[in-house]
């Protein structure tokens, strides 16, 4: 059977209703098989997203302040997400170790990876997959460069006996076991790491956007969405600022030259955007598209 990795990002997990979006879409198509979830983000517009709430959560813990209502406030984003679900599970036990590695100081990694981790367990359970904790599989070498080689043996034998599995993003483990996190959007990267280890057909990352749009949709109304991208003129726009796709993200997944889909949750007969190697296809356009960061420059010499 061919197999499809597909990622869906904090903005398509944020909620109870985001759940069932994606279980329809993963339970379409049987060859959706490994599953990337990132922690819950914004329900609207200046909500909080899980990994911000456990950073500071964390903080306040290493600087020995009272953190047990912002820590609660992180078991109600879950626990919304459960009974909304009609889940028969607690999170109970899985909370109290949290919280008691946080007043031992586990490091701040590992505090922002269990959004993920949590998350992830919920949407196992909801689809009836295996999960399967990529600690023991993502590794970091002792410089806390990500090792693909390692990675790509360790995860593959784990997956190659697994059918349906739901693997959490954002984070893998260094050579003593600690967690180590990628960058922000880091779940982007796992995504591309899982297809590169089963070598999958195609990598869907699935947001709230219908593909990589020509600029930022928060700044220009409406921008229409590249059809197909190279993953080298993706890479220059990620970097460059279009937070959609995290640059880091294109390696593994060109590495195994897979392409990457952009899809929409919200809408999901979409198109989207391929990113792939290179493209016979000629655009109307001459420009690509168009990103930009606030106070950032470039000086090419
Ligand atoms: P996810 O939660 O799925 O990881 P992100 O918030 O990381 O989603 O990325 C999606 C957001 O990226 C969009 O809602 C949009 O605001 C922003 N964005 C910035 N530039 C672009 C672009 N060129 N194309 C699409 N989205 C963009
Ligand atoms: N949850 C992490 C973040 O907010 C990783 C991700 O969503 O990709 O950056
Ligand atoms: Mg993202």
């Amino acid at each position: 059977m061919s197999t499809k990795v597909v990622k869906f990002g904090g903005s398509s997990l944020a909620d109870a209703e985001h759940f069932k979006k994606v279980a329809d879409i993963v339970l379409a198509d049987k060859t959706r098989r490994y599953v990337v979830a990132s922690a819950p983000g914004k329900r609207f517009s200046d909500d909080v997203k899980v990994t911000d709430m456990l950073y500071r959560c964390y903080d306040m813990a290493v600087k020995g302040d009272s953190f047990s209502d912002a820590f609660k406030a992180i078991e109600e984003r879950f626990n919304d997400i459960i009974s909304g679900l009609g889940l028969d599970i607690s999170l109970d036990d899985e909370f109290a170790g949290i919280k008691d590695a946080f007043a031992h100081r586990a490091g701040r990694d590992y505090a922002a990876s269990r959004g993920e981790y949590l998350n992830s367990m919920i949407l196992a359970k909801y689809l009836g997959f295996d999960f399967v904790d990529p600690a023991a599989y993502i590794r970091f070498n002792d410089q806390g460069q990500f090792d693909l080689d390692t990675t790509r043996t360790l995860l593959g034998e784990k997956l190659s006996g697994i059918t349906y599995a739901v693997i959490p993003g954002f984070y893998g483990s260094m050579p003593n076991d600690t967690i180590k996190t990628f960058a922000r959007g880091g779940s982007d990267v796992t995504g591309s790491i899982v297809a590169n280890a089963v070598n999958a057909v195609i990598y869907e990352n699935w947001t709230d956007v219908s593909g990589f749009l020509v600029t930022d949709p928060h700044i220009v109304d409406d921008p229409e969405p590249i059809t197909t991208i190279t993953y080298r003129e993706l890479r220059e726009l990620a970097y460059m600022g279009a937070g959609v796709f995290s640059d880091e993200a294109i390696f593994p997944a060109k590495k195994a030259n897979i392409p990457i889909n952009i899809k929409n949750t919200n809408k999901p007969e979409d198109r989207g955007t391929f990113i792939v190697s290179d493209t016979a296809e000629t655009s109307r356009f001459t420009i690509t598209g168009i990103a930009g960061k606030k106070g950032f420059s470039v000086i090419q010499i």
